[in-house]
């Protein structure tokens, strides 16, 4: 399966994303395989066994969110001037979002700019963060707030890799899928419904449809300026539940969960969603084990917390809720009360 990807404006190039066995992948001049110690154990083996260059090195960083922050990529850069690599190098990311998101900054930056592939081994990374060309790490004021747009040159999507993730690591990345199937498409959302993706060749066929969705969004609007922020469905809330809770508590994929239950609620506030297509997507994300409850401590607390996310800007925000399912729609800027009438159906 192949997905191609267009965009019109330089640098941007087009990229293919391929979601099928690894294929043999050669590159001319150097490369660096960028990885960390629990996916190199698990998988670098059969990695290696793919790709060919002039020379061949790997670099490993520290497994974990906590760990993508500049420092750690000073670090993969000195590496990378040890080995001597090059404007015509490649880096290869291998593993999940974290090492896809620092892989690509790097790439971004190591002597202006060099290529990049990402081979994603997450299922979240496989459907969302390898794909669209955002790239960066964390500091002290939050997540991604440092980063680049650098698109990569391809990515490998193999399902092989999965095998070895938790159980949970992988109902995460299908929240994003439903995400996708909410905001853009009633086929596959009834096709989701029919399908079980713990089958891999239904898994196979929901990451292409997924990844044609969002490569369709980032053709459209790479830098964010518009329908990118779709995306976000569910991620205002989920930011504020990952912020309260402590990061670890819930993986993102699950706080992204209870944020669609939860932004589906003030579609319904708003008249927009039915209580039966709410049903309907609560079921799907319950049968994947993912959460649909949480109890808010405090709804004026909750609802303040909003306008500290980047996304918030002059105070203002735009929620992003499903008008049917299938179909989005951009609810700027809501009164107050209204939110906080939803909010409070999850106050303890
Ligand atoms: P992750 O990269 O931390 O991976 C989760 C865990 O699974 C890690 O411990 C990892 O080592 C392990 N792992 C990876 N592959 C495995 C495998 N095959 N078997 C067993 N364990 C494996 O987390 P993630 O959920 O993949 O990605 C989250 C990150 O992605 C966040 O930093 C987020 O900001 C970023 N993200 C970026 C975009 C984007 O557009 N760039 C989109 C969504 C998320
Ligand atoms: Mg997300």
């Amino acid at each position: 399966m192949k997905v191609s990807i267009t965009l019109p404006t330089p640098p941007s190039r087009d990229y293919e994303i391929i979601i099928d066995e690894l294929p043999s992948i050669e590159i001319e001049g150097k490369a660096a395989i960028v990885t960390n110690p629990k996916v190199a154990g698990l998988h670098l083996q059969r990695l290696l066994q793919s790709v060919k260059a002039k020379e061949l090195y790997i670099v490993t960083i520290p497994d974990g969110e906590e760990y993508k922050t500049m420092e750690t990529i000073e670090f993969m850069l000195d590496r990378f001037f040890d080995h001597r690599l090059d404007r015509k190098s490649t880096l290869i990311a291998f593993g999940g979002g974290v090492i896809g998101d620092m892989t690509g900054f790097a790439a971004s930056i190591f002597q202006r700019g060099i290529d990049f592939i990402q081979i994603p081994t997450t299922l979240l990374s496989q459907v969302d963060a390898s794909v669209g060309g955002k790239t960066g790490i964390n500091n002290r004021f939050g997540k991604n707030l440092v980063g680049a747009f650098h698109q990569p040159k391809a990515v490998y999507i193999d399902t092989f890799w999965l095998n070895t993730l938790p159980k949970r690591e992988f109902s995460a990345g299908i929240a994003e899928i439903i995400k996708m199937a909410v905001m853009f498409d009633a086929d596959f959302f009834d096709w989701l419904e029919k399908n079980d993706l713990y089958e891999d060749s239904n898994l196979k066929e929901a990451i292409k449809r997924s990844v044609e969705l969002k490569a369709r969004v980032v053709n459209e609007d790479e830098k964010e300026k518009g329908v990118r922020a779709v995306l976000n469905y569910g991620h205002t809330f989920a930011h504020v539940i990952e912020n309260f809770s402590g990061y670890g508590s819930y993986l993102h994929g699950e706080a992204v969960a209870i944020g669609m239950v939860m932004a589906n609620d003030l579609a319904q506030e708003f008249g927009y969603f039915s209580t039966d297509e709410s049903e309907r997507v609560k079921e799907l994300l319950k049968k994947y084990n993912l959460p649909v409850s949480y109890s808010i401590e405090s709804a004026e607390k909750f609802y303040d917390q909003f306008f500290l996310d980047k996304k918030s800007h002059d105070n203002k925000i735009t929620f992003i809720i499903p008008e049917n399912i299938g179909k989005y729609k951009m609810l700027s800027s809501p009164e107050k009360e209204s939110v906080i009438k939803v909010l409070k159906k999850f106050e303890k």
